[in-house]
């Protein structure tokens, strides 16, 4: 996923002139905040920054961004293109550089007292984007120039920054009345710390919902290695001689594939689904009952019928209707393979005399011994040739250098905020440092869970500044001694970060505001999930996949292999993905008049009503644990992984359609597309780049839910 904490509307930069005590809103010239870093491309210096730099920092950008818009709105001279909106680029530089610094530690490396400051910030952040959205004078302005922008002659970018400034000013409600904007303001605020309240409940819940075994034989099944990591977590929580799996962020949980005892599999399913329905501090129900009621009432006040009305403005697919009559495509074909999945892991529990109705915690186990049975394929077969280092510089590193002609350089001089993570310079085709791109692979308690990407410094040709990005996994790091041995799911998951990254990376925009992944939530995820592809491909996996014992490639046999069973079990993976849409859907359709919803009753009637009310396939996620849509901004937009889903196969199409793999290739698609940001129509972008509208086969064929 595409991670960014702040409001997806603006990222907001300035270049500090004249006092900068004045303009940096009082803070202390001592705080590392006070200036950009002095470090290659103002590389953020964790190891001066301190927990409590971070307070003082936000409060003093919030006052310095106010400042300086009140400056621009109430200049006494005529709006131009240049005193406002290009002097809007300009302003929050201090707020973004600790925006950006803050959420790289509180999503990836948190403390409580960074949990503090994150839940007593986010009410007064959400304040701050209101002032700056609502201020009256200031729209004023932007609407006199939006009027007259057809006599401006405004170069393309200048013209669609205008648009979008003037759209995202009407979404946030500047043209309600006064009485209107305040009651905006406290809805605004009451969701913010709602969803930061959420993220701690959500982290708190997943760490206690970790299942703690006494006896060996509870564990079956795993291998030693897994034995081990188990008995480590459970030493490390303070139970000397007991095992404890910790819980992954997904409904189902990587160890149901494995362990053979029947009780511990339900035992770790349920403690899954119900980490934040356990009615204790930790319980998430009322606080997402509520969220979805804000945020209908928000739309409400604003002129819409829904939240998803609201929000699906600015997107591709532009209303939720569209998004319905897409997803409906795609759950008859879906949920019929996951029927006939069904009934072949019913049938192997009948063969093996098992006397039970297979459930959603025996699916993977059954679904496992069907795959190898049919394709002979064991994960513990392949993982001992995806050696993570190698996977990420002769692969995902290989990719890109095919590709595009980049080449990386890892550099240990740079501070980094904890061991694992590690810095490499990005150098462009002509040698000139294009990036700087950290990688932060393995698990730890205080990360969230999944994985995503974003920018420590955003890239502006207005501003001068090269993008600094950043990729978070949480892999399973190995024990001391051990090889970094990682799953095929977890290179794809690498690839589709990276794929991210290149979208930052290759910015090439005048304004931060339209700079690379700063695209439409249905547009964001498809060079990431387009890059995926590139994991299989021949000359590329013949390159990273080496067993790390004997240094032999991959046999060509298990590459087949893989191959063909790349659309096993997808009825199951789709309809899951698919559910989840759904409930995101369901939970922002609502009107503002409904009353508080009683979560679970209100989340099986959603999946009941459209078909994806299948007992063995939960959704991917529940509401409760939904990470994306009450804490990560895809509220309304989750649908946007299956959209631009169809959008990366699509695209992917056309390289197979002309000549694959190539230098050439990687170029159009570069210039077409991944450096333009968000600086044209993205319908007309990929128009441009594939000669027509993306369509839903290629995706269809891809998960084998239809023939070619
Ligand atoms: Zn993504």
């Amino acid at each position: 996923m595409k991670y960014t904490y702040r409001l997806p509307l603006l990222v907001m930069l300035t270049i500090s002139t004249g006092s900068a005590f004045a303009q940096n809103g009082g803070l202390d010239p001592s705080n590392p905040f006070f200036t950009p870093s002095n470090l290659p491309l103002h590389a953020p210096a964790f190891d001066k920054i301190k927990n409590s730099d971070y307070k003082p920092a936000f409060e003093a950008g919030m006052k310095q961004r106010l400042e300086e818009i009140k400056k621009i709105a109430n200049n006494p001279a005529a709006p131009t293109f240049a005193n406002t909106l290009v002097a809007m680029e300009k302003t929050g530089l201090l707020l973004t550089r600790v925006q950006e610094t803050f959420d790289v530690l509180a999503g990836a490396y948190t403390n409580p007292e960074l949990q503090k400051v994150e839940e007593e910030e986010a009410p007064k952040l959400a304040a701050n984007s209101d002032e700056v959205y609502l201020n009256t004078k200031l729209f004023k302005r932007i609407e006199a120039i939006y009027t007259k922008r057809a006599q401006l002659k405004l170069d393309a970018e200048s013209k669609r920054l205008l648009e979008v400034y003037y759209q995202n000013f009407v979404l946030a409600g500047a043209r309600l009345s006064e009485t209107d904007k305040e009651k905006l303001k406290k809805l605004n605020q009451e969701e913010a710390s709602l969803s930061a309240k959420f993220s701690s409940q959500l982290l708190a819940g997943t760490k206690a919902g970790g299942v703690l075994l006494n006896d060996k034989s509870e564990l079956a099944g795993l291998s030693d290695a897994a034995i081990e990591v188990a008995a480590r977590n459970a030493k490390a929580a303070g139970h000397d001689r007991q095992y404890l799996i910790s819980l992954q962020n997904t409904t189902q949980q990587p160890d149901l594939q494995s362990l053979t005892n029947r009780a511990t599999r339900q035992k770790l399913y349920e403690s899954s689904i119900n980490r934040t329905e356990r009615g204790d501090a930790n319980d998430t129900r009322a606080t997402i009952a509520r969220m979805a009621q804000i945020r209908a009432q928000k739309a409400s006040l604003l002129g819409f019928s829904s939240y998803a009305a609201w929000k699906l403005q600015n997107q591709m697919a532009k209303t939720p209707a569209a998004v319905e009559s897409f997803l409906s495509k795609l759950v008859p074909a879906a949920t019929a393979k996951a029927k006939q999945e069904a009934a072949d892991i019913q049938a192997l529990i009948d063969e093996q005399k098992g006397g039970f109705k297979v459930e959603a915690w025996d699916w993977n186990f059954y679904s496992e011994q069907l795959r190898k049975a049919r394709f002979d394929l064991d994960e513990n077969q392949i993982k001992p040739y995806l050696e993570i280092d190698n996977v990420l510089r002769n692969g995902v590193f290989y990719a890109a250098n095919l590709l595009y002609g980049l080449t990386f350089k890892e550099r240990k001089d740079l501070p980094v905020y904890q061991e694992d993570v590690r810095v490499f310079d990005v150098i462009d085709k002509d040698g000139s440092q294009l990036a700087i791109f950290y990688c932060d692979y393995f698990k730890r308690d205080n990360k969230r869970g999944g994985a995503w990407m974003s920018n420590m410094v955003d890239q502006s040709k207005l501003l001068g500044t090269k993008p600094v990005i950043y990729n978070v996994c949480n892999f399973t790091k190995p024990a001391p001694g051990q090889p970094a041995l990682i799953s095929a799911s977890d290179v794809r998951t690498m690839f589709h970060e990276f794929g991210h990254a290149l979208h930052g990376m290759f910015a090439s925009q005048q304004y931060p505001t339209l700079s690379g992944t700063a695209t439409a939530r249905d547009f964001v995820e498809f060079p990431s999930q387009f890059n995926e592809h590139w994991a299989m491909d021949p000359k590329v996996i013949k390159h990273y996949a080496i067993h790390y014992k004997t240094g032999e490639p991959m046999p060509q046999e298990l590459i087949n292999k893989i191959n063909k069973a790349a659309t096993f079990n997808q009825g199951y993976s789709f309809t899951e993905i698919l559910a989840a849409h759904n409930l995101d859907l369901q939970w922002h359709n609502l009107p503002a008049n409904a009353p508080l919803k009683d979560v679970d009753q209100y989340e099986a009637e959603s999946l009941h009503k459209t078909g994806l009310d299948l007992p063995q396939v939960p959704p991917r996620y529940r509401s409760t644990y939904f990470a994306h849509i009450w804490g990560n901004g895809y509220a309304a937009g989750y649908y946007a992984y299956s959209w631009t889903e169809m959008l990366a196969h699509d695209a992917f199409a056309w390289f197979q359609e002309n000549g694959g793999l190539t230098r050439a290739n990687g170029q159009r698609f570069r210039d077409m597309v991944i450096s333009r940001g968000n600086s044209q129509d993205l319908a007309t972008m990929y128009r441009n780049f594939r000669g027509k509208d993306p369509q839903i086969k290629p995706l269809l064929i891809s998960r084998g839910l239809i023939k070619e």
